[in-house]
This record gives C-alpha cells, sequence and structure tokens, in this order.
C-alpha cells in the first residue's frame, strides 16, 4: 500500500521561524549598474547611488532605512555579474545579565 507524507502548515509553528539576519557588503568600483541585486532583493533593501564609481556608473547601495532588513538569502551575490556584492550571517550577541 502506498503511504501519502501529508505536510503540515507553515503557520502552525510559526512562532518557531527565526528570520536570518544579513549584512550586505559592496565594492562600488566593481559594480556596473546592471541593477540586477536591486530587482532581485526580496527585501528592497537596495538602491543605486546618487554618486558615480571610479568607472561612471551608479552603483549598489543600501536604501536608507534598510540598514537592518537584509536576510541574508544571498540572492545579490548570485546574480551579480561582476562579484561586485556579497552577504554573510549576522550572529545575535546573547548578553548575560549581570
Ligand atoms: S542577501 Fe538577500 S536580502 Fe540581503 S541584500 Fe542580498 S538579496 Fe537582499
Ligand atoms: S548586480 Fe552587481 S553589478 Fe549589478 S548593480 Fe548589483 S552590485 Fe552592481
Amino acid at each position: 500500500m502506498r503511504t501519502i507524507t501529508i505536510r503540515r502548515a507553515l503557520d502552525a509553528e510559526i512562532e518557531q521561524f527565526r528570520v536570518p539576519r544579513g549584512q550586505v557588503f559592496i565594492i562600488p568600483n566593481r559594480c556596473k549598474d546592471c541593477q540586477f541585486c536591486i530587482d532581485f532583493c526580496p527585501a528592497d533593501v537596495l538602491e543605486r547611488s546618487d554618486d558615480l564609481n571610479a568607472k561612471g556608473y551608479h552603483y549598489a547601495v543600501v536604501a536608507e532605512g534598510k540598514e537592518d532588513a537584509c536576510v541574508n538569502c544571498r540572492f545579490c551575490m548570485l546574480v551579480c555579474p561582476e562579484f561586485a556584492i556579497f552577504s554573510d550571517e549576522v550572529k545575535e550577541v546573547v548578553r548575560a545579565s549581570h
């Protein structure tokens, strides 16, 4: 007899999920303003700079107010053709209360 695995709804255990936090790093002079990272970021962390880099391109920057919004999905890193952007996990700091 065939057995079927029934999936449980995510919201049944939603309180157990922790949203990951990331820190995104951009190397401005590598950026060529393709905007892939801006378009693909699921958390709308990125935008174009007002300034130009050494090659004359507007480069990707973290948008104002989005400094803590990165979820470390690394999409930006995957889609960037210039290796100009990467992210790293932000570890939670647990302080002992004295
Ligand atoms: S790692 Fe993900 S959430 Fe963070 S800036 Fe890149 S695409 Fe956006
Ligand atoms: S994907 Fe890379 S090259 Fe394109 S805008 Fe973002 S950082 Fe710049």
